[in-house]
C-alpha cells in the first residue's frame, strides 16, 4: 500500500505541489491542527523512498518501512523529547536513561544535546545512499542556542542532507533561518474534505461538525478535542452554561481548556455583536451578546489567565473562579 494513501487529502495535495519543487530546505508554517507534522513526515519518507512516485513514498520499500518503525539512518527528527514521545519516536538512550531514572523530566525544547547529535548526523555519509533529511517539529521549540547552531549548517548543508522545518509560530523563529527556507504556508482543508476525514477518523456525523467548530476549522485540533475524553456535545451547551454559572459542565476539564472555549466565546460574541458570522459555535447556542465594554474587559483577563493556566495553584478553585468570571461578563446587559 503506498503511503500516501493514509495521507488526509489535503496533506497528500500540498506533499505533491512540494515535490514537484527543489529545494534543500523547506519552512512549512500555519497554525495548529492544519497537519504541519504529517506533511513534513510525507516529505522527508518521498525524498528517503527508493521507489519514489510523484504523489509521494511508495510505502513498502526498506526505506519506507524504516520510517514507519522509527529506525531510519538517514532520518534525524529534532523535537522536544515530549513531542517525540507523543508521536512514538525513540529518544537517544542517554536522554531516555536520564528520564528513566528520573533525573530529569523530558524537555519541552528542543535539547542543545539534540541539535548536536543532529549537527553530526548532517556530517556523516549516507548510509542507504538516497542522501538525508533532517525534520525540526516544532520549529519554533528551538532555544536561541540551537536555533544558532542549526543556522550554521543550513548556511553550509554537507551536500546531501534536506531540512522540513514545521512551526506553528515562525514568526518566532530567527529571521535568518526563515531566509534560508524555501516557505509553504499550510493549506486549509474545505469544510466537507475536512468533516469527511474526522468521520473516517471514527467521529459520528453530528460529533464531526461540533468538534470541527470548536477546532475553528483545524482537523487535527478537533481530533485532539475527541481524544481529550470531552463530550462533543457539551461544546454546543456550554455558552448558556457560562451564562449560568454552571461550573458542573466543565468540572472535569482543565483550566486551560476552560480559558480556550471561553476565549472562543468570548470572541464569537465579540463577533455578533460587530454584525459578523460566530466562528466556534453554533448562533443558535450563544446567548444574547452583553455589553461590548463588559466583553472587552473578559477577554483581558482571560488572556491574562491562559499565562497562569499550566501552573495553577488549586485548578479546582480556578475552574470555580473562571466560570464564576464568566457568569458575571455575560450578564451585564449594560
Ligand atoms: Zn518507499
Amino acid at each position: 500500500m503506498s503511503a500516501t494513501a493514509d495521507l488526509a487529502p489535503w496533506i497528500a495535495a500540498q506533499s505533491r505541489q512540494l515535490l514537484a519543487q527543489r529545494g534543500h530546505a523547506w519552512l512549512l508554517q500555519g497554525p495548529s491542527g492544519l497537519g504541519q507534522y504529517s506533511l513534513g513526515l510525507a516529505l522527508v519518507s518521498a525524498w528517503l523512498c527508493e521507489q519514489p512516485a510523484e504523489q509521494g513514498a511508495c510505502g513498502s520499500c526498506p526505506s519506507c518501512h524504516a520510517i514507519a518503525v522509527r529506525t531510519h539512518a538517514d532520518l534525524c527528527v529534532l523535537m522536544p523529547e515530549t513531542v517525540m514521545l507523543e508521536l512514538g519516536w525513540p529518544l537517544g538512550e542517554k536522554a531516555q536513561d536520564a528520564i528513566d531514572k528520573k533525573e530529569r523530566k523530558p524537555s519541552k525544547e528542543i535539547r542543545v544535546d539534540a541539535m548536536r547529535e543532529a549537527i553530526e548526523f548532517a556530517q556523516r555519509t549516507s548510509a542507504r545512499g538516497r542522501g538525508k533529511a533532517v525534520l525540526v517539529y516544532p520549529a519554533e521549540r528551538m532555544n536561541h542556542v540551537t536555533a544558532n547552531a542549526l543556522l550554521k549548517t543550513l548556511e553550509e548543508p554537507p551536500g546531501d542532507v534536506r531540512f522540513v522545518l514545521a512551526s506553528e509560530a515562525a514568526h518566532q523563529l530567527l529571521p535568518t533561518i526563515r531566509s534560508r527556507c524555501l516557505t509553504h504556508v499550510m493549506a486549509w482543508p474545505a469544510e466537507a474534505q475536512a468533516l469527511d476525514w474526522l468521520q473516517a477518523q471514527g467521529q459520528a456525523a453530528a460529533d464531526a461538525r461540533t468538534l470541527l467548530r470548536a477546532a475553528g476549522g483545524r482537523p487535527e485540533d478537533a481530533l485532539l478535542f475527541a481524544a481529550s475524553g470531552r463530550e462533543p456535545r457539551s461544546w454546543r451547551s456550554l455558552p448558556r452554561a457560562m451564562q449560568r454559572g454552571e461550573l458542573a459542565l466543565v468540572a472535569d476539564w482543565s483550566p486551560a481548556q476552560v480559558i480556550d472555549a471561553q476565549h472562543k466565546l468570548c470572541h464569537d460574541l465579540l463577533a455578533l455583536a460587530a454584525g459578523a458570522a460566530p466562528r466556534y459555535f453554533d448562533a443558535a447556542d450563544l446567548p444574547t451578546a452583553p455589553a461590548l465594554p463588559a466583553l472587552c474587559a473578559w477577554q483581558k483577563e482571560l488572556a491574562q489567565a491562559a499565562r497562569t493556566a499550566e501552573h495553577p495553584f488549586n485548578s479546582g478553585l480556578m475552574l470555580e473562579a473562571l466560570v464564576s468570571r464568566a457568569q458575571t461578563a455575560l450578564n451585564l446587559s449594560l
